[in-house]
């Protein structure tokens, strides 16, 4: 039965999709799916990414996904002041470093890194002496060398290129591997494009060697060569005192012993740190990807930051972890609004922006810990959260604070309150 009105076209089989313009695309989808034409035109505006750009950097384009920017303040990072953009959807991140930060101001967070190293795989498997593989392998280290630097000239102009080789023989299910390793130096690249022509230029080579046949080559996400470290102490005098330090070293304990615990500690973490991958246009699931393998590297997923008394009795908190993050390669360069996070860091190399990053992990755990250990996660969230369920409830502009405010007083911060607290303002 219709009324008249054509059918939207449920087909998903769209011939030619990709070749089409993200507005000809649009068009389609709406079709498809029904979509009211004031929600298709707000589909249809870009925001601060060019259509254009969009069209290249991904497949498909249709629209984008606006994520609000917060800037986080009060941060010192080895000495020097900084201002940290965080693009995130949840509420209470941003403000969750503002007042970490805004507590140890004054001696602010330490940090150093690792080395830029990213580490290449090259699986090689039907090999019937492995452990010769191996050898023979690494008897090429300066033939390997020549070929990997040879992929990436800018690369080793900039002081980068090929570091280190190393083969592991690993015991599978499928039989021994030969799993050889290329370490290589992407200065302020990210470098998974440019380790991955290594390791596929150099994989038809491992294969002649080692005499077997190759499959994988790719980099790995745990980039423990890539490790960024902070370090910070919050005075426990200007934290509330000794219960309040000993309530976030007991959150700790809990982490560092049930993985149930750590899987949360972490994500909060990651709240942080993610938001500043994001602003920056770098690619937040490599940067998940490498924290929860590190977390997990000793068998036993833990917490990635560690908390300990000074010999003063304060509370000194640290954190490491795997950042390959660049300031040039995929997005960072292109988009206009990571150029602009990165402009509002300074960071003059991708090192820096890393050990920025490490920080703010750190100053995102230690709120998330004092909070959970004292007044509870809810109380802070709640204003935020409030005037975002009076938005579900329909409020709009000068009613969304209203509307909050009324849920906040009363304790009860839920739809059906703020529809009922609506209406009445409505009425009133
Ligand atoms: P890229 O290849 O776009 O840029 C890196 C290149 O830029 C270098 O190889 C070098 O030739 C050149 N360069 C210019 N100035 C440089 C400088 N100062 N320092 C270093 N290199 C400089 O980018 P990339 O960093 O190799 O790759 C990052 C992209 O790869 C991200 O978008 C990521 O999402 C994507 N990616 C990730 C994975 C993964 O994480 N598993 C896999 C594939 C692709």
């Amino acid at each position: 039965m219709t009324d008249g009105t054509p059918l939207p076209n449920r087909s998903s089989r769209i011939a030619g999709f990709h070749k089409k313009s993200p507005r000809e695309r649009l068009d389609l989808v709406a079709s498809f799916a029904d979509l009211a034409p004031d929600v298709v035109e707000r589909l249809s505006d870009f925001g601060n990414l060019p259509p254009d750009l969009g069209d290249r950097l991904i497949e498909n384009v249709v629209s984008t996904m606006n994520i609000p920017i917060g800037v986080a303040t009060n941060m010192k990072v080895d000495g020097e002041d900084v201002l940290v953009p965080m693009a995130t959807e949840e509420s209470s991140v941003v403000a969750a470093v503002c007042n970490a930060a805004r507590q140890n101001y004054d001696t602010g967070f330490a940090t150093s890194v690792s080395g830029n190293l990213m580490i290449a795989q090259v699986q090689a498997v039907g090999i019937s002496d492995p452990h010769a593989a191996r050898i023979r392998i690494l008897e090429r280290r300066s033939e390997i060398q020549a070929i990997c630097d040879g992929c990436d000239p800018v690369l080793v102009r900039l002081g980068g290129g090929f570091r280190d080789l190393e083969v592991r023989v690993l015991d599978t299910l499928g039989g021994p591997m030969v799993v050889t390793h290329l370490i290589v130096d992407t200065r302020d690249a990210m470098g998974a494009n440019a380790v991955n022509t290594m390791a596929e230029t150099i994989a038809p080579h491992v294969a002649r060697w080692s005499g077997g046949r190759v499959y994988l080559r790719i980099l790995s996400n745990l980039a423990d060569r890539r490790l960024a470290r902070a370090h910070a102490v919050w005075r426990t005098a200007e934290i509330g005192g000794p219960e309040v330090r000993d309530g976030i070293l007991s959150a700790y304990h809990f982490a560092e012993a049930d993985p149930y615990r750590a899987a949360t500690h972490n994500k909060g973490i990651m709240n942080g740190i993610s938001a500043v991958v994001l602003a920056t246009g770098n690619d937040t699931r490599a940067i998940e990807a490498g924290a929860h393998a590190y977390a997990a590297r000793s068998g036993r997923y833990t917490s990635l930051t560690r908390y300990e008394t000074t010999a003063e009795g304060d509370l000194s908190a640290s954190i490491e972890l795997p950042l390959a993050v660049g300031l040039v390669g995929g997005a960072t360069k292109l988009h206009p609004t990571a150029q602009a996070c990165l402009k509002i860091l300074g960071v003059p190399t991708a090192e820096r922006l890393a050990r920025i990053i490490a920080a703010v992990g750190l100053a995102q755990n230690f709120s998330a810990l004092k909070a959970l250990a004292t007044t509870g996660i809810q109380k802070g969230h709640m204003a935020l959260h409030a005037q975002n369920i009076a938005m579900m409830a329909g409020a709009v502009g000068d009613e969304i604070e209203t509307v909050a405010r009324t849920l906040v007083e009363r304790g009860t911060v839920r739809v059906d309150v703020a529809e009922k607290v609506l209406q009445d303002l409505r009425k009133s």
